[in-house]
């Protein structure tokens, strides 16, 4: 789940949990991991970051969920 962390999980994830690059990825044998999409264009960053991450340059807050206008309920 992107973007939505517990406060447990920011503390055991760091930056990580609530990044716009952030990706949580949970293999088949139930282990948890981090996956920083930034790496796929930089190279400065790691795939699977070492966590926590307490600071990282490229770290940037979740995107606002966008509606198109009308799609509301009444
Ligand atoms: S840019 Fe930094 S904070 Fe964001 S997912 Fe990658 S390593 Fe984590």
């Amino acid at each position: 789940m992107k973007g939505v962390s517990r406060p447990n999980e920011r503390q055991r994830v760091g930056l990580c949990a609530g990044c716009a690059h952030g990706h949580r990825v949970v293999s088949a044998k139930g282990s948890e991991f981090w996956l920083c999409a930034k790496s796929d264009t930089d190279p400065r960053f790691a795939k699977y970051p070492r966590l926590p991450v307490l600071e990282c340059g490229g770290y940037e807050p979740p995107h606002p969920v966008t509606r198109p206008h009308g799609s509301g309920a009444r």
